[in-house]
């Protein structure tokens, strides 16, 4: 078999005029970027995939990298893998553009192989440890998480700097000790790790799953020291790309949980080797899915379905409910889980027709980058303690 052609599908899901992470009436989630991708061959066989990070600007390197790819062996895709690596070497180190292309082009290799052997991607990653994955979603007040609590989450996350213990208080008040409460600070530039110290043992007594990027990603002396500090077990790694950008967070057991984005950390290969780095330190993955698209959704059941130290998915609920619409196959939701996959490949396609009605017009996410003090859109360093109040107010638990 050989590859004869790639070609990408870039969308808008949700109106351009929508923020990014801006609920509508309905709570149905803004405006964001899906690219998605296809690999197609000489016996009629194609591949789905999708890449997260900077869609719009992915999408070049998607295109630049077919050449790499025409006339090989699909069936190749570590060798592939490695031959779009180096091919990029020029462009100095591989960061999200590049590991994203390399992601949504990796999945779509891996559909086409269980599509040629008839069976299911976590059937070749070494078979199935679990038929269903854990799911969570996102709450900023109590009613929200109590509603996920009823609808068979077991696990909900809350997220911002502001006042996220205002929010752990609301949330944990409202659903009782029998869920799974995270908080998410987003690791902005200028969150200190004493600051971060100061919050995380402040949130010590709601008993978290996890704290997520408690300091900026590129601080990882400074998420040491919290890690040091902090007795709540650390999520990071949101942001990072292969497995060199975990490689230190994992060596050093700075994190307990690490969270790899599915459309660009590299593809499926480089996260089932992440898994194995994670297990060998008792390291358990939660993917990031925040700004995903369906297609990666899948990729992330096939890959959690085969690896041992699978903590639970990322969810955005509800989404734009277009999303179903841009795919042939909704995974099936249960009592807070998803379905692991049972058809060949990934198992799902998208419906190029509504791709097609829904162009890319505008990338929300920068656009609407508002300068917000007090805000993980703080973009200043040195902040008075008096603005940042607002954050370390607690009026203590019930
Ligand atoms: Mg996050």
């Amino acid at each position: 078999m050989k590859v004869t052609d790639i070609r990408t599908f870039l969308m808008q899901a949700g109106k351009p005029s929508d923020r990014a992470w801006a609920s509508d009436a309905k709570g149905h989630q803004g405006s964001r970027n899906w690219l998605f991708v296809k690999v197609y061959t000489d016996e009629g066989l194609t591949g789905i995939g999708e890449c997260s990070g900077w869609p719009r600007v992915i999408e070049t390197a998607v295109l630049d990298l077919r050449n790499v790819l025409l006339g090989e062996d699909p069936a190749d895709i570590e060798r592939l893998w490695q031959k779009m690596l180096t091919a990029q070497m020029g462009h100095g180190m591989t960061g999200i553009v590049g590991a994203g292309a390399m992601t949504g082009i990796d999945m779509a290799l891996w559909d086409i192989k269980g599509k040629a052997l008839n069976t299911p991607v976590w059937n070749l990653l070494g078979g199935k440890v679990r038929d269903r994955i854990r799911i969570y979603s996102h709450a900023s007040d109590g009613e929200t998480a109590l509603d996920l609590k009823r609808r068979g989450f077991t696990a909900v996350k809350t997220g911002g700097v502001a006042n996220p213990l205002q929010k752990v208080e609301a949330i944990r008040n409202a659903v009782g000790d029998d869920m799974d409460v995270m908080v998410d600070l987003h690791g902005p530039p200028w969150m200190t790790p004493k600051d971060a110290i100061i919050l995380g043992r402040a949130l010590e007594p709601f008993h978290l799953l996890f704290l997520e990027d408690p300091v900026a990603p590129e601080n990882i002396e400074g998420l040491a020291r919290v890690q040091d500090q902090v007795a709540i077990p650390i999520a990071a790694g949101e942001r990072a790309a292969t497995i060199w950008g975990w490689r230190a967070m994992i060596e050093r057991e700075i994190v307990d949980v690490i969270q790899p984005d599915t459309g660009r950390a590299g593809g499926i290969s480089q996260m089932k080797k992440l898994a194995g780095m994670a297990e060998a330190h008792h390291i358990m993955m939660a993917p990031h899915s925040g700004s995903l698209g369906p297609v990666a959704e899948f990729a992330a059941l096939h890959l959690l379905a085969a690896i041992p130290n699978c903590l639970m998915l990322e969810r955005i609920e509800d989404d734009w409910p277009g999303r179903y619409e841009t795919i042939t196959a909704s995974p099936q939701q249960k009592d807070g889980h998803l379905a692991v996959p049972t058809a060949p490949g990934l198992g799902v396609d998208i419906r190029e027709d509504f791709v097609a009605r829904h162009p890319s017009k505008v990338n929300v996410s920068v656009a609407g980058g508002g300068y917000e003090p007090g805000t993980e859109n703080e973009s200043v360093y040195v902040q008075t303690r008096l603005r940042r109040a607002a954050t370390f107010k607690t009026k203590g638990r019930k």
